[in-house]
C-alpha cells in the first residue's frame, strides 16, 4: 500500500485545493483535470504542458489507478462484459451494450447489494462494501480505454454515448459517492457525458430519490416490478420499508415543475407472479392515480442457478405490453443481449469465483 492520494474520484475543487497546498497556481488543476478526464492519461510523464518538476511532484504525491481487468468476454451480438478488480481484490462487473452508432455502459455502485431482491443474483450475494466515487468513475474509464475513446470524443461521434447505473448494487444506498461520480462523469471539461444520457436505476429508496436526482440531473428509472404492495413485498422485501405509495409520491415530487422529466419503470416479467392481464390493468390504474409521465421497460427474467422464478412466456409478455400501450404508455420489451456470455446481473463474477 502507498500513502499517495488517488486522483481519480477527487472533485475538481479537491484537486485544486491539493495543488494550491503544493504551492501551484489554480490553473494547473484545470490542466491536470483535462489530462485525467479529457485525455484519459494515466502517466504523469506524458502530461506535456506541465513542467518537469511539477510532474515529479505529482508522481511523488498521487496515483492514477484503473481497476484491473480480470476477465473480458465479447458476445456474438458484440455485447462486451468485463470483470473488474479493485485495489483490495473486490470485484464487480461492467457491461457494454452497443447499438448501431452508439451504446450504453452499465456500471456498478456497490460490491454485492443489501436490498436482497429475490429474483436478483447480486442480491443473493449480500453487501460487501460501497464503491468509492473513484471506483465508480474508473469503471467507465476502463470502457473508454478498451474502445480507444480518448481524448473525449464529441457527443455526436462517441460510441460509448450513454451510461446506465444498473450494474451491481443499489445506488441510493451509496448516494454520496454516486453523486460525486456522476458529477465527474458529466463535467464538460472532461468525460462530458450529458446528464440526459445517464440513467440511474433504483429499487426505490424513497427518501433519497429526489435529493439524489436534484444533485445529479440524470434520468430516473424505478425497479417497480409489481402493480401492488402484496406482490412487490414478496419479490422485493425492501417494499415493506418503502412501499409503492411512498416511491410514487417521491416520483411525483421529482416531476413537479419540470415537464421534461420522464420516469422509466422497469418491470421484470416473472411467470405467474406479476405477468397476468389483471396485473397489467392494476398497473395502469396505479399510474393514472399518480398522474406520472412514465414509460415502461419490460424485462425478460434471466434465470440463474438456484433461483425460484421462471421467465414469463413470450405470449404473456406481448399481451402485457399491448395492454400498457393501449393505455398510452410506451412499453418496449428489453431485448436480451449477450445471452452467450451470461449477461445477467452477477453471473460472470460467480462463474469466475467457482473456477
Ligand atoms: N439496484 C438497482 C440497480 C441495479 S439492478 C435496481 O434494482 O434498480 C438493475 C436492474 O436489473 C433492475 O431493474 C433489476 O430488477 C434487474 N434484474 C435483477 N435481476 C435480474 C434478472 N435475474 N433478470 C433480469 N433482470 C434482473
Ligand atoms: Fe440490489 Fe437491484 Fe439486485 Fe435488488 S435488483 S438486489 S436492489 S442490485
Amino acid at each position: 500500500m502507498t500513502d499517495k492520494t488517488e486522483l481519480i474520484g477527487l472533485s475538481k475543487t479537491e484537486i485544486q485545493e491539493k495543488l494550491i497546498q503544493m504551492g501551484e497556481k489554480p490553473f494547473r488543476a484545470k490542466q491536470l483535470w483535462q489530462w485525467l478526464y479529457f485525455h484519459g492519461e494515466t502517466d504523469f510523464d506524458k502530461m506535456s504542458n506541465l513542467a518537469k518538476d511539477l510532474r515529479q511532484k505529482l508522481k511523488n504525491n498521487f496515483t492514477i489507478t484503473r481497476p484491473k481487468i480480470v476477465a473480458e468476454q465479447v458476445s456474438k451480438d458484440k455485447t462486451r462484459k468485463w470483470l473488474l478488480e479493485f485495489q483490495d481484490g473486490q470485484r464487480v462487473e461492467m457491461v457494454y451494450i452497443p447499438e448501431d452508432d452508439r451504446g450504453a455502459v452499465c456500471i456498478s455502485t456497490q460490491v454485492g447489494c443489501a436490498v436482497g431482491c429475490r429474483f436478483c443474483h447480486t442480491g443473493s450475494q449480500k453487501l460487501t462494501r460501497n464503491l468509492t466515487a473513484g471506483e465508480i468513475v474508473s469503471q467507465f474509464m476502463v470502457a473508454r480505454d478498451t474502445y480507444g475513446e480518448w481524448p473525449s470524443p464529441t457527443a455526436e461521434t462517441r460510441y460509448l454515448s450513454n451510461i446506465v447505473v444498473m450494474g451491481m448494487g443499489e445506488p441510493l444506498h451509496n448516494p454520496e459517492n454516486v453523486i460525486k461520480a456522476l458529477n465527474i462523469l458529466t463535467d464538460g471539461e472532461g468525460i462530458a457525458i450529458s446528464r440526459r444520457r445517464i440513467t440511474m436505476s433504483t429499487s426505490g429508496i424513497a427518501p433519497k430519490i429526489v435529493s439524489t436526482l436534484k444533485a445529479t440531473g440524470v434520468r430516473l428509472a424505478i425497479s417497480l416490478h409489481a402493480p401492488n404492495n402484496q406482490i412487490r413485498s414478496k419479490i422485493m422485501p425492501i417494499n415493506d420499508r418503502f412501499p409503492i405509495e411512498e416511491i410514487l409520491k417521491a416520483c411525483q415530487e421529482y416531476q413537479s415543475g419540470d415537464g421534461s422529466r420522464y420516469i422509466t419503470f422497469e418491470y421484470l416479467m416473472l411467470k405467474d407472479v406479476n405477468d397476468s392481464l389483471d396485473n397489467a390493468r392494476e398497473l395502469i390504474a396505479l399510474m393514472k392515480k399518480y398522474k406520472l409521465r412514465a414509460s415502461f421497460n419490460l424485462i425478460p427474467f434471466n434465470p440463474w442457478p438456484g433461483c425460484i422464478f421462471q421467465p414469463s412466456t413470450e405470449k404473456n409478455i406481448k399481451a402485457f405490453a399491448d395492454a400498457l400501450e393501449k393505455a398510452g404508455f410506451a412499453a418496449p420489451v428489453r431485448v436480451a443481449r449477450g445471452q452467450d456470455i451470461l449477461a445477467a446481473c452477477g453471473q460472470l463474477k460467480s462463474q469466475k469465483e467457482k473456477s
